[in-house]
């Protein structure tokens, strides 16, 4: 890592990050009907950098990947952490923009956090499973994000799955 690299949860990128994370929580929200507040009860998180995660696995050509910080227990939901590969990112903006990247990159784990929340899918899903769930996670984030995004989405979209 370069010593002074920009990174996405500190400034001067921190204002853009909130940017695109409140598009995509009010894009999700909507979705699966949740209320704004449940972001900080139900489904707790925040957002790191991968430098902090280095054991963290990620999926081949993933941008993010999502570390839980705490179990659910004593009736209180776990904690998540969306951690964030500064680096790739930053370099395949040049051709999305950052905002629409960021934010189709938010609510993307920010659906795979509602998916385990809600319980629909485990968070220790079997390798199968993960391959499924992740075909499904992005088939809603187009869905959710289109009518926020627009054409930035097919953007995004065509650079981040050129088959879809
Ligand atoms: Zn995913």
């Amino acid at each position: 890592m370069m010593p002074h690299a920009p990174r996405l949860h500190k400034p001067p990128l921190l204002e853009t990050l909130c940017e695109a994370l409140q598009l995509a929580e009010t894009a999700v929200s909507r979705y699966y009907a949740i209320s704004p507040r449940e972001w900080g009860t139900r489904f707790r998180y925040d957002v790191g950098s991968a430098d902090d995660h280095p054991d963290l696995p990620f999926h081949p050509g993933a941008l993010a990947q999502i570390a839980q910080l705490s179990p659910a227990s004593g009736g209180f939901p776990a904690r998540y952490r969306i951690v964030l590969k500064d680096d790739e990112i930053l370099d395949l903006a040049d051709s999305t923009g950052l905002v629409p990247l960021l934010t189709f990159t938010l609510a993307h784990e920010l659906v795979h956090l509602v998916r385990f929340g809600s319980r629909r899918i485990p968070f220790d899903a079997s390798e199968h499973a993960v391959l499924a769930e992740e075909e499904e996670v992005h088939r809603i984030t187009l869905e959710l994000l289109e009518p926020a995004l627009g054409e930035d989405a097919q953007r995004v979209r065509h650079i981040l799955a050129p088959d879809a």
